[in-house]
């Protein structure tokens, strides 16, 4: 291959060092709390994409075990040296929000093969809607067992959480 092509490789390239804007990733989701998986899921699509805007989805009806505007405010303290992680809330259509944040892509992630129908049947019903692709990565095997709603349940049973969600997330002394 001459040098010529390999420039074009690397200017389209999606891996660091390519010369084109990667764009913006959506991270859409509850964060009921934000656990080191879902920290570790934002480390690696920050190697694919210029920006990434974490999405706090909520439901005025449903309010959930964090506050969402705690849920916001820790975040925003937990990424305020990383100017490339944004953090939002949103309680529309999730493929609504990521066309009013201009995202290439909505990311999810997948740790099981439960989560792989559901995410799968997501992305396909918001790829038909809106024209938006989802990328899917697969759980750090590290992280492959933390869920949101096993810290609530250990939150519930009085244990100590902090070893599940990443260094530097802080929320209300409850939990
Ligand atoms: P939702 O309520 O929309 O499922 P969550 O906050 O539970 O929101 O999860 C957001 C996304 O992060 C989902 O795609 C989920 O599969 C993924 N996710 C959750 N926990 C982990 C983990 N430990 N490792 C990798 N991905 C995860």
């Amino acid at each position: 291959m001459n040098s010529k092509n390999n420039n074009d490789i690397e200017k389209n390239s999606l891996l660091p060092g390519g010369g084109m804007g990667r764009g913006l990733a959506l991270f859409p989701g509850s964060f009921d709390p934000f656990t080191k998986g879902h920290a570790d899921l934002v480390e690696r699509a920050l190697q694919l994409f210029d920006q990434v805007v974490v999405a706090i989805g909520f439901n005025e009806h449903k309010p959930g075990w964090i506050p969402v505007q705690e849920r916001v405010d820790a975040l925003k303290a937990l990424y305020a040296n990383e100017p490339r992680v944004m953090v939002e809330s949103y309680s529309c259509l999730t493929i609504d929000f990521a066309k009013q944040c201009g995202a290439n892509a909505i990311l999810r992630g997948i740790r099981s093969v439960t989560d792989y129908e559901y995410e799968m049947q997501l992305a396909d019903v918001n790829k038909q809607l809106s024209g938006i692709e989802t990328l899917l990565l697969f759980a750090n095997p590290q992280y492959s067992s933390l869920s949101s709603s096993m810290v609530r349940e250990l939150v519930h049973f009085g244990k100590d959480i902090q070893s599940f969600l990443p260094i530097g997330l802080h929320y209300s002394d409850k939990k």
